[in-house]
């Protein structure tokens, strides 16, 4: 037995995984509407003898699939997303992301069922694969909610993939964030007859949006906030008796952001006093954890890039910047989000749509795959990686 055995019989399901990550991109769906997308993932892991629940996590696009290996040994998962942006199609290559994650599960699975092959012994090592199909990652970020469903806890190590620029890297941090709506409410009034008797939702809006850049200078590095405006305020000569806006704050520190959160609302509070408005403030129902990275699994990715002659970042492991659902799976069990060579342009762009299918998103895949298959044989082969990893998860 051997990792280029493993790797050989990724190849060989090559066409079949790409025809699956094309379907998945040919058939766009948004964020836990993924029907098709699951519907087809799901089936071809039933047809490879794994074990599939369906809807679980309480999201009905989301799936956990396992495979045991005899009884014990490490529970290994390996995540996908399959959701496409709402108006772009599949810009940001997750459609290659679950394709790749069977790959390397079935790969691994009939390695270890085999036992006509030099080495046989090491296949009686036990070992679970649990895939996970997590929906909706661009938006409500499904792993949170899944999370929250007891989701990922039962595992040991949880890894996943995802497309990037020309080389690869491991993901370090990438940013907590959390996003609030909030409509400013006033009193109309004519802006020339009556203005006296007005008091300016618009006006308490724009304080806000003040009050953030004020706040901008004293904040600590790394913290991002940015807002739009969600509504218009009518015609200029009545004075807007409701104004809607959108706000982001996102931090490399999950605390830190309660802390932006409290001084936020303070800037609504205070922008609301000063123009006597008031304003009411949604928050959005999952927020983003920064991911915690494992330098221990990191090492065993950076390895196994190596080995498999990836082109890779001079600081092959680094922050990814924006905000991933991952950042949530990181903080329950030791991770590590590899991110593959795809298309120099950057993610969500018209680039990436319309690399989506070609010889460079084949590639993303197969070394997605491979990637994730030697980096689970490391791991079933030498516990004491397993170890490593929670003694760093336990550190960090
Ligand atoms: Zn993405």
């Amino acid at each position: 037995m051997s990792k280029e055995a493993l790797f050989q019989c990724i190849d060989e399901q090559g066409e079949a995984l790409f025809d699956m990550a094309s379907r998945i991109f040919d058939h766009p769906e948004g964020g836990g509407k993924e029907y098709a997308a699951a519907e087809l993932l799901e089936n071809a892991l039933e047809a490879e003898g794994f074990q599939v629940e369906r809807g679980i996590g309480g999201l009905e696009t989301a799936f956990r699939a396992t495979w045991s290996n005899g009884i014990g040994g490490p529970n290994i998962g390996i995540l996908g997303e399959y959701d496409a942006l709402a108006d772009r199609g599949h810009a940001c290559g997750h459609h290659l992301q679950t394709p790749a994650a069977i790959g390397a599960a079935v790969a691994m699975k009939k390695i270890f069922e085999t036992t006509d092959f030099p080495g046989a012994e090491s296949a009686g090592v036990p070992f679970t694969i649990t895939v996970y199909g997590t929906p909706a990652e661009e938006t409500f970020g499904g792993k949170i909610t899944m999370a929250k469903n007891g989701c990922f806890s039962e595992l040991d190590i949880a890894l996943g993939t995802h497309a990037c620029g020309k080389a690869a890297f491991v993901g370090a941090r990438s940013m907590a964030l959390r996003t609030f709506r909030v409509t400013f409410k006033g009193k109309s009034s004519h802006a020339a007859g009556a203005p006296y008797n007005g008091r300016s939702a618009a006006d308490a809006m724009l304080l806000s949006f003040n009050g953030i850049e004020f706040m901008r200078e004293h904040v600590k590095d790394g913290t991002r906030m940015h807002y739009t405006i969600a509504e218009t305020f009518g015609p200029s000569n009545v004075v807007p008796a409701v104004a809607r806006a959108n706000y982001t704050l996102r931090s490399k520190d999950n605390a830190y952001l309660s802390e932006l959160e409290e001084r936020f609302r303070k800037i609504i509070q205070g922008a609301c006093l000063m123009t006597e408005t008031e304003a009411e403030i949604l928050t959005s129902e999952n927020t983003f954890a920064a991911r915690k990275p494992n330098l221990a699994l990191a090492e065993v990715a950076v390895e196994n890039l190596r080995q498999l002659g990836v082109p890779i970042d001079r600081e092959s492991v680094r922050d990814s910047g924006g905000s991933t659902d991952f950042g949530n799976v990181s903080v329950i069990v030791p991770s590590a989000l590899v991110y593959l060579p795809y298309c120099a342009a950057s993610g969500h762009s018209q680039e990436w749509v319309d690399a989506g299918k070609t010889e460079s998103a084949k590639s993303c895949l197969m070394n997605s795959a491979k990637v994730m298959a030697g980096m689970m044989y490391d791991i079933v082969l030498n516990p004491e990686l397993v170890k490593n990893a929670q003694e760093q998860f336990d550190t960090e």
